[in-house]
Protein backbone atom coordinates (compact mmCIF):
# COMPACT_ATOMS: atom_id res chain seq x y z
CA UNK A 1 0.00 0.00 0.00
CA UNK A 2 1.11 3.48 -0.60
CA UNK A 3 2.16 5.86 2.27
CA UNK A 4 0.89 9.06 2.43
CA UNK A 5 4.12 10.66 1.65
CA UNK A 6 4.36 8.72 -1.51
CA UNK A 7 1.08 9.56 -2.97
CA UNK A 8 1.44 13.22 -2.46
CA UNK A 9 5.09 13.89 -3.34
CA UNK A 10 5.37 16.09 -6.91
CA UNK A 11 7.89 15.27 -9.93
CA UNK A 12 9.25 17.80 -12.51
CA UNK A 13 10.87 16.05 -15.88
CA UNK A 14 12.79 17.86 -17.75
CA UNK A 15 12.55 16.98 -21.22
CA UNK A 16 9.61 16.27 -23.42
CA UNK A 17 11.37 13.45 -25.79
CA UNK A 18 10.72 10.26 -25.37
CA UNK A 19 12.54 8.92 -22.57
CA UNK A 20 10.23 11.65 -20.47
CA UNK A 21 7.10 10.87 -22.03
CA UNK A 22 7.12 7.10 -20.99
CA UNK A 23 8.52 8.23 -17.60
CA UNK A 24 5.67 10.53 -17.23
CA UNK A 25 2.75 8.25 -18.39
CA UNK A 26 4.28 5.24 -16.40
CA UNK A 27 4.45 7.60 -13.33
CA UNK A 28 0.92 9.03 -13.80
CA UNK A 29 -0.91 5.61 -14.58
CA UNK A 30 0.49 3.74 -11.70
CA UNK A 31 0.29 6.56 -8.82
CA UNK A 32 -1.02 9.48 -7.18
CA UNK A 33 1.77 11.82 -7.60
CA UNK A 34 2.09 14.80 -9.45
CA UNK A 35 3.98 15.36 -12.83
CA UNK A 36 5.00 18.30 -14.87
CA UNK A 37 7.02 18.62 -17.66
CA UNK A 38 9.28 21.41 -18.81
CA UNK A 39 11.62 21.69 -21.91
CA UNK A 40 13.70 24.21 -22.73
CA UNK A 41 12.13 24.35 -26.65
CA UNK A 42 8.65 26.18 -27.95
CA UNK A 43 7.45 22.70 -28.92
CA UNK A 44 7.63 18.89 -27.26
CA UNK A 45 9.08 15.73 -28.94
CA UNK A 46 12.63 16.51 -28.57
CA UNK A 47 14.50 14.59 -31.57
CA UNK A 48 10.95 13.99 -32.51
CA UNK A 49 10.94 16.87 -34.66
CA UNK A 50 8.74 18.29 -37.68
CA UNK A 51 9.28 21.45 -39.34
CA UNK A 52 6.71 23.57 -41.20
CA UNK A 53 7.98 25.55 -43.83
CA UNK A 54 6.39 27.31 -46.64
CA UNK A 55 3.76 24.70 -48.08
CA UNK A 56 5.28 21.39 -46.96
CA UNK A 57 6.72 19.87 -43.73
CA UNK A 58 9.81 17.95 -42.95
CA UNK A 59 10.81 15.80 -40.09
CA UNK A 60 14.32 16.91 -39.34
CA UNK A 61 15.47 14.14 -36.32
CA UNK A 62 14.20 10.87 -36.32
CA UNK A 63 13.09 9.33 -39.48
CA UNK A 64 12.19 5.78 -38.74
CA UNK A 65 12.01 3.42 -36.09
CA UNK A 66 11.94 -0.45 -35.37
CA UNK A 67 9.04 -1.53 -32.56
CA UNK A 68 9.82 -4.91 -32.63
CA UNK A 69 11.51 -4.73 -28.72
CA UNK A 70 8.49 -2.99 -27.64
CA UNK A 71 5.65 -3.55 -29.94
CA UNK A 72 3.86 -5.20 -26.33
CA UNK A 73 4.03 -1.41 -25.19
CA UNK A 74 0.40 -0.20 -24.69
CA UNK A 75 0.62 3.02 -25.88
CA UNK A 76 2.31 1.45 -29.19
CA UNK A 77 -0.40 -0.49 -30.09
CA UNK A 78 -2.63 2.52 -29.72
CA UNK A 79 -0.43 4.95 -31.64
CA UNK A 80 -1.34 1.91 -34.34
CA UNK A 81 -4.89 2.14 -33.84
CA UNK A 82 -4.93 5.71 -34.27
CA UNK A 83 -2.81 6.02 -37.00
CA UNK A 84 -0.44 8.21 -35.80
CA UNK A 85 2.32 5.75 -36.77
CA UNK A 86 2.40 3.38 -39.63
CA UNK A 87 4.97 1.16 -41.48
CA UNK A 88 5.27 0.28 -45.33
CA UNK A 89 3.86 -3.10 -45.54
CA UNK A 90 6.31 -6.19 -45.61
CA UNK A 91 8.76 -3.46 -44.00
CA UNK A 92 9.45 -3.11 -39.95
CA UNK A 93 10.38 0.85 -41.10
CA UNK A 94 7.69 2.69 -39.02
CA UNK A 95 7.11 6.22 -39.19
CA UNK A 96 4.54 9.40 -38.11
CA UNK A 97 2.39 10.62 -41.11
CA UNK A 98 1.94 13.99 -40.60
CA UNK A 99 5.35 14.31 -38.70
CA UNK A 100 7.03 13.10 -35.85
CA UNK A 101 6.13 14.85 -33.33
CA UNK A 102 2.81 14.13 -33.19
CA UNK A 103 3.44 11.15 -31.31
CA UNK A 104 4.97 13.29 -28.60
CA UNK A 105 1.41 15.72 -29.03
CA UNK A 106 -1.05 12.57 -28.89
CA UNK A 107 1.21 10.93 -25.97
CA UNK A 108 1.30 14.17 -24.26
CA UNK A 109 -1.67 15.92 -24.87
CA UNK A 110 -3.01 15.38 -20.71
CA UNK A 111 -0.09 16.22 -19.42
CA UNK A 112 0.98 19.78 -17.80
CA UNK A 113 4.05 20.99 -19.35
CA UNK A 114 6.31 24.31 -19.36
CA UNK A 115 7.33 25.10 -22.29
CA UNK A 116 10.24 27.34 -23.08
CA UNK A 117 11.55 26.21 -19.94
CA UNK A 118 15.31 25.73 -19.77
CA UNK A 119 16.88 24.40 -16.56
CA UNK A 120 19.89 25.77 -15.48
CA UNK A 121 20.27 24.92 -11.69
CA UNK A 122 19.10 22.44 -8.77
CA UNK A 123 19.46 23.34 -5.12
CA UNK A 124 18.24 21.77 -2.28
CA UNK A 125 14.67 22.86 -0.10
CA UNK A 126 13.57 20.62 2.20
CA UNK A 127 14.01 17.32 1.64
CA UNK A 128 13.71 18.72 -2.23
CA UNK A 129 14.61 20.68 -4.83
CA UNK A 130 14.18 24.13 -6.39
CA UNK A 131 15.08 24.30 -9.89
CA UNK A 132 15.70 27.65 -11.71
CA UNK A 133 15.67 28.44 -15.08
CA UNK A 134 16.69 30.49 -17.82
CA UNK A 135 13.96 32.65 -17.96
CA UNK A 136 14.05 33.55 -13.78
CA UNK A 137 11.13 31.48 -13.22
CA UNK A 138 11.66 29.05 -9.93
CA UNK A 139 9.20 26.07 -8.82
CA UNK A 140 9.89 23.68 -6.00
CA UNK A 141 9.52 20.07 -6.12
CA UNK A 142 10.07 16.88 -4.40
CA UNK A 143 11.46 14.49 -7.01
CA UNK A 144 13.38 15.26 -10.44
CA UNK A 145 14.20 13.19 -13.57
CA UNK A 146 16.76 14.54 -15.75
CA UNK A 147 16.19 13.66 -19.70
CA UNK A 148 18.62 16.13 -21.26
CA UNK A 149 21.11 15.14 -23.19
CA UNK A 150 24.04 13.94 -20.64
CA UNK A 151 26.51 16.77 -21.69
CA UNK A 152 23.34 19.36 -21.55
CA UNK A 153 22.76 17.44 -18.01
CA UNK A 154 26.46 17.62 -16.99
CA UNK A 155 26.22 21.11 -17.19
CA UNK A 156 23.25 21.59 -15.33
CA UNK A 157 24.55 19.26 -12.35
CA UNK A 158 27.46 21.40 -12.61
CA UNK A 159 25.69 24.54 -11.77
CA UNK A 160 23.90 22.86 -8.99
CA UNK A 161 24.10 21.59 -5.16
CA UNK A 162 24.18 18.10 -6.18
CA UNK A 163 27.22 15.73 -5.17
CA UNK A 164 28.08 12.88 -7.77
CA UNK A 165 30.33 10.33 -6.84
CA UNK A 166 33.80 10.78 -8.84
CA UNK A 167 33.07 6.98 -10.92
CA UNK A 168 29.89 7.95 -11.71
CA UNK A 169 30.74 11.47 -12.98
CA UNK A 170 33.53 9.77 -14.57
CA UNK A 171 31.33 7.54 -16.08
CA UNK A 172 28.83 10.71 -17.52
CA UNK A 173 31.90 13.25 -18.86
CA UNK A 174 32.50 9.99 -21.40
CA UNK A 175 29.40 9.85 -23.21
CA UNK A 176 29.11 11.46 -26.29
CA UNK A 177 26.89 12.00 -29.15
CA UNK A 178 27.63 12.65 -32.80
CA UNK A 179 26.97 16.04 -34.58
CA UNK A 180 24.13 16.26 -37.33
CA UNK A 181 23.58 18.99 -39.65
CA UNK A 182 20.08 19.12 -41.39
CA UNK A 183 18.95 20.83 -44.45
CA UNK A 184 15.69 20.79 -45.91
CA UNK A 185 15.29 21.08 -49.69
CA UNK A 186 12.89 21.66 -52.17
CA UNK A 187 13.90 19.72 -55.17
CA UNK A 188 12.61 19.99 -58.80
CA UNK A 189 12.91 16.20 -59.46
CA UNK A 190 12.67 13.32 -57.51
CA UNK A 191 15.12 11.74 -55.93
CA UNK A 192 16.04 7.94 -57.77
CA UNK A 193 15.34 5.54 -55.12
CA UNK A 194 12.95 2.42 -54.66
CA UNK A 195 9.54 3.28 -54.87
CA UNK A 196 8.54 3.62 -51.20
CA UNK A 197 11.24 3.86 -49.62
CA UNK A 198 11.58 6.30 -46.99
CA UNK A 199 14.73 7.61 -48.42
CA UNK A 200 17.71 6.90 -49.34
CA UNK A 201 21.33 5.79 -47.27
CA UNK A 202 24.22 7.64 -48.46
CA UNK A 203 27.53 6.65 -48.21
CA UNK A 204 28.54 9.86 -49.39
CA UNK A 205 31.53 11.62 -47.16
CA UNK A 206 29.12 14.52 -46.65
CA UNK A 207 25.67 13.52 -46.49
CA UNK A 208 24.63 10.57 -44.65
CA UNK A 209 20.75 10.02 -45.26
CA UNK A 210 17.79 11.89 -48.00
CA UNK A 211 14.62 11.32 -46.54
CA UNK A 212 11.37 11.45 -48.06
CA UNK A 213 8.50 13.23 -46.66
CA UNK A 214 6.31 13.03 -49.81
CA UNK A 215 6.11 8.79 -48.96
CA UNK A 216 5.78 9.45 -45.67
CA UNK A 217 3.00 11.57 -45.59
CA UNK A 218 4.56 14.13 -43.75
CA UNK A 219 4.51 16.77 -46.17
CA UNK A 220 2.01 17.03 -49.19
CA UNK A 221 4.02 18.67 -51.41
CA UNK A 222 6.32 16.46 -53.25
CA UNK A 223 9.56 16.70 -53.60
CA UNK A 224 10.26 17.54 -50.09
CA UNK A 225 13.56 16.37 -48.92
CA UNK A 226 15.51 15.95 -45.14
CA UNK A 227 19.02 15.62 -45.84
CA UNK A 228 21.57 13.91 -42.63
CA UNK A 229 24.90 15.29 -42.89
CA UNK A 230 27.69 13.14 -42.44
CA UNK A 231 29.02 13.16 -38.64
CA UNK A 232 32.58 13.82 -39.77
CA UNK A 233 30.72 16.91 -42.20
CA UNK A 234 28.75 18.16 -38.80
CA UNK A 235 31.94 17.62 -36.79
CA UNK A 236 33.91 20.35 -39.31
CA UNK A 237 31.39 22.66 -40.18
CA UNK A 238 28.90 22.67 -37.53
CA UNK A 239 30.33 26.62 -36.41
CA UNK A 240 29.82 27.83 -39.83
CA UNK A 241 26.96 29.63 -41.02
CA UNK A 242 24.03 27.85 -42.81
CA UNK A 243 25.37 29.83 -46.26
CA UNK A 244 28.65 28.36 -45.89
CA UNK A 245 27.24 24.95 -44.97
CA UNK A 246 24.87 25.03 -47.92
CA UNK A 247 27.58 26.37 -50.43
CA UNK A 248 29.67 23.38 -49.22
CA UNK A 249 27.08 21.25 -50.14
CA UNK A 250 26.33 22.56 -53.21
CA UNK A 251 27.64 19.70 -55.55
CA UNK A 252 26.53 16.74 -53.68
CA UNK A 253 23.02 18.16 -54.18
CA UNK A 254 23.07 18.99 -57.41
CA UNK A 255 24.08 15.45 -57.96
CA UNK A 256 20.95 14.01 -56.27
CA UNK A 257 18.73 17.14 -57.88
CA UNK A 258 20.15 17.54 -61.09
CA UNK A 259 17.27 19.53 -62.40
CA UNK A 260 17.84 21.90 -59.29
CA UNK A 261 16.45 22.59 -55.63
CA UNK A 262 16.52 25.03 -52.83
CA UNK A 263 16.96 24.60 -49.37
CA UNK A 264 13.96 26.03 -47.25
CA UNK A 265 14.92 25.45 -43.81
CA UNK A 266 18.85 24.43 -41.94
CA UNK A 267 19.33 22.99 -38.50
CA UNK A 268 22.14 21.63 -36.29
CA UNK A 269 21.63 18.89 -33.61
CA UNK A 270 24.85 19.63 -31.42
CA UNK A 271 23.76 16.03 -29.58
CA UNK A 272 22.04 13.61 -32.33
CA UNK A 273 22.74 9.87 -32.01
CA UNK A 274 24.91 8.70 -29.18
CA UNK A 275 28.43 7.03 -30.13
CA UNK A 276 29.03 5.89 -26.79
CA UNK A 277 26.60 4.46 -24.35
CA UNK A 278 26.15 4.01 -20.58
CA UNK A 279 26.79 0.20 -19.87
CA UNK A 280 25.59 0.06 -16.50
CA UNK A 281 21.84 -0.03 -16.66
CA UNK A 282 19.35 1.40 -18.36
CA UNK A 283 18.82 4.48 -16.57
CA UNK A 284 20.67 6.20 -13.23
CA UNK A 285 19.57 7.42 -9.98
CA UNK A 286 21.85 9.80 -8.34
CA UNK A 287 22.14 10.05 -4.71
CA UNK A 288 20.10 13.50 -3.27
CA UNK A 289 17.58 13.98 -0.84
CA UNK A 290 14.96 13.96 -3.36
CA UNK A 291 14.57 10.94 -5.68
CA UNK A 292 16.56 12.53 -8.63
CA UNK A 293 16.99 10.28 -11.63
CA UNK A 294 18.35 10.40 -15.18
CA UNK A 295 17.51 8.99 -18.36
CA UNK A 296 17.61 8.82 -22.10
CA UNK A 297 18.66 7.24 -24.93
CA UNK A 298 22.20 6.58 -24.39
CA UNK A 299 21.21 4.39 -21.22
CA UNK A 300 20.44 1.67 -24.21
CA UNK A 301 20.94 1.71 -27.88
CA UNK A 302 20.57 5.44 -28.78
CA UNK A 303 17.32 4.50 -30.73
CA UNK A 304 13.42 5.14 -30.47
CA UNK A 305 12.72 2.09 -29.12
CA UNK A 306 15.80 2.38 -26.40
CA UNK A 307 14.72 5.62 -25.68
CA UNK A 308 11.41 4.60 -24.62
CA UNK A 309 12.97 1.75 -22.18
CA UNK A 310 15.10 3.91 -20.46
CA UNK A 311 12.05 6.38 -19.22
CA UNK A 312 10.09 3.31 -17.99
CA UNK A 313 13.47 2.07 -16.33
CA UNK A 314 13.42 5.01 -14.37
CA UNK A 315 9.76 5.13 -13.57
CA UNK A 316 9.77 1.96 -12.14
CA UNK A 317 12.59 3.31 -10.07
CA UNK A 318 10.61 5.94 -8.86
CA UNK A 319 7.85 4.29 -8.05
CA UNK A 320 9.98 1.40 -5.55
CA UNK A 321 12.28 4.04 -4.27
CA UNK A 322 12.67 4.00 -0.62
CA UNK A 323 12.61 7.51 0.41
C1 LIG B 1 19.12 13.48 -36.94
C2 LIG B 1 18.63 12.32 -36.11
C3 LIG B 1 18.34 11.11 -36.72
C4 LIG B 1 17.89 10.02 -35.97
N1 LIG B 1 17.55 8.88 -36.59
C5 LIG B 1 17.03 7.86 -35.89
C6 LIG B 1 16.53 6.70 -36.55
O1 LIG B 1 16.54 6.62 -37.78
N2 LIG B 1 16.03 5.68 -35.78
C7 LIG B 1 15.97 5.76 -34.42
O2 LIG B 1 15.45 4.82 -33.78
N3 LIG B 1 16.44 6.85 -33.78
C8 LIG B 1 16.96 7.90 -34.47
N4 LIG B 1 17.38 9.02 -33.83
C9 LIG B 1 17.47 9.00 -32.36
C10 LIG B 1 16.12 9.22 -31.66
O3 LIG B 1 15.54 10.39 -32.16
C11 LIG B 1 16.41 9.33 -30.17
O4 LIG B 1 16.94 8.09 -29.72
C12 LIG B 1 15.22 9.67 -29.26
O5 LIG B 1 14.31 10.54 -29.87
C13 LIG B 1 15.81 10.26 -27.99
O6 LIG B 1 14.83 10.55 -27.01
P1 LIG B 1 15.31 11.10 -25.59
O7 LIG B 1 14.12 11.28 -24.75
O8 LIG B 1 16.41 10.25 -25.07
O9 LIG B 1 16.02 12.52 -25.87
P2 LIG B 1 15.49 13.86 -26.55
O10 LIG B 1 14.44 13.58 -27.56
O11 LIG B 1 16.72 14.57 -27.01
O12 LIG B 1 14.83 14.66 -25.35
C14 LIG B 1 15.55 15.51 -24.49
C15 LIG B 1 14.68 16.71 -24.18
O13 LIG B 1 15.31 17.50 -23.17
C16 LIG B 1 15.10 18.86 -23.49
N5 LIG B 1 16.15 19.63 -22.78
C17 LIG B 1 17.50 19.55 -22.94
N6 LIG B 1 18.11 20.39 -22.07
C18 LIG B 1 17.13 21.01 -21.35
C19 LIG B 1 17.13 21.98 -20.30
N7 LIG B 1 18.26 22.49 -19.80
N8 LIG B 1 15.94 22.39 -19.80
C20 LIG B 1 14.76 21.89 -20.30
N9 LIG B 1 14.71 20.97 -21.29
C21 LIG B 1 15.88 20.53 -21.81
C22 LIG B 1 15.21 18.91 -25.01
O14 LIG B 1 14.62 20.08 -25.54
C23 LIG B 1 14.46 17.63 -25.38
O15 LIG B 1 13.07 17.86 -25.52
C24 LIG B 1 17.78 10.14 -34.56
C25 LIG B 1 18.05 11.37 -33.96
C26 LIG B 1 18.45 12.46 -34.73
C27 LIG B 1 18.68 13.79 -34.08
Amino acid sequence: MKTRENSTRNISIIGTGLSAIFAARIIQERSDRKVILFDKARGVGGRLATRRSENGKFDHGLQYFDIESISGIPEIQELIEKEIITSISGSNRFFAPGGMTNIAKYLLQNYQINKEHKLTSISSRDKGFQISFENGKHYVCDDMILSSPIPQTLEILENSQVVISPDTLGCLKKLAYDMCLVVMVEANNKLEKKKNELGLKVGNAKISWIGDNHVKNVSDTVNFYTIHCSPEFSLDNFDKSDDKINEALDIELQSYFHEGYRILSNHKWRYSIPKSFYQLDTSLVLESDGFLGLCGDIFTNGRFDGAIQSGISIAKKYLTYDF
